[in-house]
């Protein structure tokens, strides 16, 4: 079994402990993948050291050069992206062409962002004494910390790495505990790229412990967090105290409304791709289908059997549609959604069993006759878990997504560009799709949600500028 290690000011050091947790892959729960440090605040502090040491000459580097190393890492991930993706799928469970899907995502969002540093880097204003050359410079915020979530372990962290370091920035990465491995594989394509010493620090270990070490660091100039509600808003609390910048992208309950003149079947192929791919862990995946009235039934029926014919199994057989959940824990809470929408009075038509095949496996489950203000139709289960619902009307199925805390994703298949026009307009979330499935994000457009999906931040595109840079403005008398 191999042994990693965290990196810290340019070195692979093991936690200063020497303890280690073992990576598991969840479809065949015995079977350990690596060993990596299970490090202690101690650890932090070193890493956000080595990254405040490292600040001052990354800064000066110039944009241009930074952004050489990204398109080198971009291409050492595209050369090694069959061995990541194979071992993406052993540790998270997802199938192989989505694993290879999501590598290929990180390395085109290092791409971009490696883009980015030929972009324009302020602008110049007219100033009331024509002599005076007055401007504005982005320039970057110093160490941030970036923690990340196990369900999109390369592209996630990916798209906050690379706009943190080409906009100047040192980095301080806390990894999910459960995808330890790709983590390592993004980290070492980038010190293979050239990357330079104390740059970016990477720290193993257990979220409660290290992530919270991180966040209290009065070193630290920002922060960016996707993951839980719960946790997003103890990182919100924290950073509100101590005036550090924060960005939070959390849970969805995403919702597809089927409005009577739909195209059927499209309607149900992306509900099926929306909340079962990824064994429905996508803060994007589809949790809720809202359907008009005349068409419940047809709707139901249809879901339930293309549903019955999803192939769960292992993710590296190209006949699987869904491996197994992430870990004991997720599918041991998903399991007990399955309890609760069953007390709710809602009717399971299809799954929600637990598959024994030596991993963390499970049935692909349809609710029908669900209750909109009841537990599985309000809270995220992130799983492979879908409730239908049936609506008098479209704007009854709109205030039904709307009822939701969470503002991520939504959907709408309509034939009508009218009908569709008035739901972009009345839907209170942060990404809208028409006739898609609500998951799915290009590395260039912002992405994020409303309400308590996110920090009203957005990621991705053209807005990490915003959250990793701030703005010095300049008047320059002759
Ligand atoms: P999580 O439990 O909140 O963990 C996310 C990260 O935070 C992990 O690295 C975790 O470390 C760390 N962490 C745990 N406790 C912490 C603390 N007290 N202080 C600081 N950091 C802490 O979430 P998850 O289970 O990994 O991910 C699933 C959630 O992420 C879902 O709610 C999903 O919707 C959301 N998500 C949102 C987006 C989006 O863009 N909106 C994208 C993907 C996922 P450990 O792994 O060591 O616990």
């Amino acid at each position: 079994m191999d042994s990693y290690q965290n990196l810290i000011d340019g070195r692979w050091v093991a936690a200063r402990s020497g303890r280690v947790l073992q990576d598991f892959n969840p479809s065949r729960n015995t079977e350990v993948l690596g060993e990596f440090p299970e490090s202690d605040p101690i650890d932090m502090q070193d890493a956000v050291a080595a990254a405040a040491a490292a600040y001052p000459k990354w800064r000066s580097m110039s944009l241009v050069a930074r952004g050489e190393i990204l398109y080198r890492a971009a291409d050492i991930l595209t050369a090694r992206a069959n061995e990541i993706s194979r071992d993406l799928s052993l540790e998270e469970g997802k199938t192989f062409p989505e694993a290879k899907g999501e590598t290929m995502r990180a390395a085109a969002l290092l791409r971009y962002y490696a883009g980015e540093s030929r972009q324009e880097t302020g602008h110049v204003y007219a100033a009331t004494d024509p002599s005076t050359l007055l401007y504005t410079r982005q320039v970057p915020l110093g160490v941030v910390g970036i923690i990340t979530p196990w369900n999109f372990p390369i592209a996630i962290p990916a798209w906050k790495i690379a706009p943190a370091l080409v906009y100047g920035n040192t980095v301080v990465w806390k990894p999910a505990e459960l995808t330890p491995l790709t983590a390592y594989h993004l980290t070492q394509a980038l010190v293979d790229a050239g990357l330079p010493e104390g740059v970016l620090n990477v720290v193993y270990g257990q979220g409660s412990i290290l992530g919270s070490a991180l966040v209290a660091d009065t070193r630290l100039q920002g922060i960016s967090f996707t993951g839980s509600n719960g946790v997003g808003r103890s990182i919100a609390a924290v950073c509100a105290e101590k005036g550090t910048k924060f960005q939070l992208e959390m849970g969805g309950k995403n919702a597809v409304v089927v409005l009577s003149d739909a195209d059927l079947d499209l309607a149900v192929e992306m509900t099926i791709r929306g909340a079962m791919r990824s064994t429905g862990q996508k803060c994007t995946a589809t949790s809720r289908v809202i359907v008009e009235a005349p068409l419940v039934n047809a709707f139901s029926e249809a879901l339930v059997e293309r549903s019955r014919k999803l192939q769960v199994g292992d993710p590296l057989d190209s006949q699987t549609y869904l491996g197994p959940l992430a870990s004991l824990n997720q599918k041991r809470t998903v399991l007990e959604y399955i309890q609760i929408g069953k007390r709710e009075g809602a009717r399971l038509a299809t799954g929600g069993e637990s598959i024994d095949m030596g991993g963390y496996f499970m049935s692909p489950a349809v609710f029908t006759d669900v209750d909109p203000g009841s537990r599985i139709a309000t809270e995220e289960i992130f799983g492979p878990v879908v409730s239908v619902i049936s609506a008098a009307d479209a704007n009854e199925a709109v205030s039904m997504v709307n009822r939701s805390n969470f503002g991520l994703s939504a959907a709408v298949f309509t034939r009508d560009i009218a009908k569709a026009m008035h739901f972009i307009e009345e839907v209170e979330c942060g990404i809208v799709h028409v006739n898609s499935e609500t998951a799915g994000a290009e590395p260039h457009v912002p992405f994020g949600g409303m309400k308590d999906s996110s920090s009203n931040s957005r990621e991705q595109g053209k807005s990490a500028r915003e959250f990793f840079t701030q703005v010095k403005t300049v008047y320059l008398d002759p």
